[in-house]
């Protein structure tokens, strides 16, 4: 598929999804056949195929696999070996995803053309949205973008973020004018490295421009509350920049300057004054509705484990204001799009775009089986026109840059179809139990650090006994909680003896330093994540909690003690039975 067949816009777009979901079955083998065709003779396809380009020879040898499987040969492109090894066409970046293996970020490979398909997505929101919502040209998105820190890999590719990739394109800099996205944020404010520079200016320019502001939006939802929460400690120089029409000297970048004071061209009080009333007011219940008059929807990814954050936007918008999810991607391939973008976010299933990569599915039975570490036999991945609706699966790419049969990692229910193309609820991401940002930490990778920070306890004499795990997300940015009910082991009469502050502080930070990548970037460098909290709770506590989760269905024989604990009974019984609680007291290690 070259680049132009992805140029569709507006109306033109709609019709060209029409065609595409009706045809869904034959766009998929079309786009087998093309993978195979560019890719079978790289390293790694003809070692299944042996010189055949036939897709049947694919389906039946080509196995399904894990991200270790295929990371020694992305390795290999990373420090310098040919893009030939994984695809025909060049790797021209590699995207830092979420997704964390041994503690080390994934890196997935990308192709020049894979900006086109990204490109190709993002202009089917805006038709969909007009369907449901008119006139969204007649003023302005104020959506608060950021880039991330990026690296180089050993051969000189950049390394970094899906979305600082594709901001920092000619795709999204060199955009023509469009009013359906026509944004309050200068380019210089979304590209700034400085996160606190490009949110006080993201926020000012929204601010100066909120008459015209129609549609307020993040990617993921956390970052539209801690811009909130950044806009509640920084009103008052907003303000001041406002009535004065000076810029705040604390925003050094000399590009950002200048596009801002092009933003802000002369002194406006009387603004000031407005914007002050309402930041006053004794609540920030709707907030987002004063400041913003005219919104007609807030955007932002709001399904998985981002719905955690419902709650918190309904608040800031007294629940006056739709929040739509548009779309679902990875850095492994952009998947799939809402085409009922006003339901509510628990509701919201996306539509697979049939020409994004090559789909599958692994159906799994009581929705979250089999493990990932278990081998899936290639004769039971179901195509995509072929999933059933009610029926749970976890994803599997072959993409145009070189993962072939990719299990992506990602559980989701099927719900329906969009002509013949399906829809898919999130229902989340397999293993991952503790989320806050773009973090994914998985029980392995839990436990991995809980085992290491309790050796810190045993030359105490003091014994975990049992932990578990919960995101807290009432506080701005959210952290991660652990429960701790620890013993002493040189005497059981001692139970109440009085508890180590700096011990258990060094084990917060024992925690948070065998953390992944991720996590671990979202704390020292992002600031997205807050410092990690341990829960000493009473003894006894865990049994408790057997009591309570047995009393409410579980199996006495089968019971494991879960090691995330989501709102509810379990959660309030945990909270209720704390002895103290710690705190890690500095950032942990993080290095690009
Ligand atoms: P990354 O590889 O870091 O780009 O993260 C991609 C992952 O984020 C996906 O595989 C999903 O697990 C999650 N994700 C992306 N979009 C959505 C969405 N709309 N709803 C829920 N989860 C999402």
């Amino acid at each position: 598929m070259d680049g132009k067949k992805l140029e569709y816009k507006g109306e033109d777009a709609l019709r060209q999804l029409e065609k595409l979901t009706i045809k869904a079955k034959e766009v998929q083998e079309s786009i087998l056949e093309e993978i195979i065709t560019r890719n079978g003779a790289s390293e790694y396809l003809n070692k299944y195929m042996q010189g055949s380009m036939d897709v049947s020879t694919f389906k039946t040898r080509v196995p399904v696999i894990r991200y270790e499987e295929i990371q020694p040969y992305i390795q290999r492109i990373a420090n310098g070996e040919d893009s030939s090894i994984l695809s025909g066409h060049q790797i021209t970046e590699m995207l830092i995803s979420s997704g964390t293996s041994c503690g080390q970020p994934r890196m997935m490979p990308s192709i020049e053309e894979d900006l086109d398909r990204r490109t190709y997505l993002y202009n089917l929101i805006m038709p969909i949205m007009n369907q449901y919502i008119p006139n969204l040209d007649k003023g302005k998105a104020m959506y608060l973008l950021f880039i991330k820190a990026e690296k180089q890999t050993p051969s000189g590719l950049a390394a970094r973020p899906v979305l600082t990739s594709y901001y920092k394109s000619s795709h999204f800099r060199s955009r023509t004018h469009d009013p359906f996205n026509d944004y309050t944020s200068p380019n210089e404010a979304i590209l700034c490295p400085d996160r606190d520079q490009s949110m006080y200016c993201q926020l000012l320019a929204g601010l100066v421009q909120r008459q015209c502001v129609l549609r307020l939006g993040a990617v993921f939802a956390s970052a539209l509350l801690r811009s909130i929460s950044f806009l509640e400690r920084n009103w008052i120089d907003l303000c001041r920049d406002i009535r004065n029409g000076h810029l705040n000297k604390s925003i050094i970048d000399p590009s950002l300057r200048a596009a801002m004071l092009n933003t802000m061209t002369s002194p406006d009080p009387q603004l000031a004054d407005e914007i002050e009333a309402i930041c006053r007011l004794r609540t920030w219940k709707g907030i987002l509705c004063q400041l913003w008059p005219r919104v007609k929807y807030i955007e932002a990814v709001l399904t998985g484990s981002m719905a955690q954050y419902i709650p918190a936007l309904e608040f800031y918008s007294a629940g006056k204001i739709p929040l739509v999810c548009t779309m679902y991607a990875s850095s492994e391939c952009y998947f799939g799009v809402n085409m009922n973008p006003l339901c509510y976010p628990t509701d919201v299933s996306y539509t697979l775009l049939p020409n994004m990569a090559y789909f599958e599915f692994i159906p799994l039975e009581n929705g979250l089986q089999p493990s990932s570490e278990e081998q899936v036999e290639q004769d039971k991945l179901v195509s995509l026109v072929d999933v059933k609706p009610g029926c749970y699966y976890e994803l599997v790419v072959t993409t145009f840059s070189g993962l072939c049969r990719y299990r992506v990692g990602d559980v989701l229910q099927a719900t329906g179809f969009y002509n013949y193309a399906p829809q898919f609820k999130f229902i989340c991401r397999r293993n991952v139990v503790l989320s806050i940002d773009t973090d994914k930490t998985n029980e392995e990778e839990l436990h991995k650090s809980v085992t290491a920070s309790k050796k810190l306890l045993e030359a105490f004499d003091q014994l975990l006994v049992e932990y578990t795990s919960y995101a807290d997300t009432s506080t701005i940015p959210g952290h991660y909680v652990l429960f701790w009910e620890i013993t002493n082991t040189s005497t059981k009469l001692n139970l109440a003896t009085p508890l180590r502050a700096e011990l258990l502080q060094e084990c917060c930070q024992a925690l948070e330093e065998s953390l992944g990548y991720v996590y671990r970037r979202c704390r020292s460098h992002e600031k997205s994540i807050g410092p990690l909290e341990i829960r000493v709770v009473k003894e006894g506590t865990f049994e408790a909690l057997m009591d309570l989760l047995i009393s409410q269905g579980g199996s006495i024989n089968q019971y494991k003690t879960p090691r995330y604990i989501e709102p509810g009974q379990a959660l309030e019984l945990l909270n209720s039975r704390v002895r103290d609680c710690f705190f890690s007291f500095r950032d942990p290690t993080w290095n690009l």
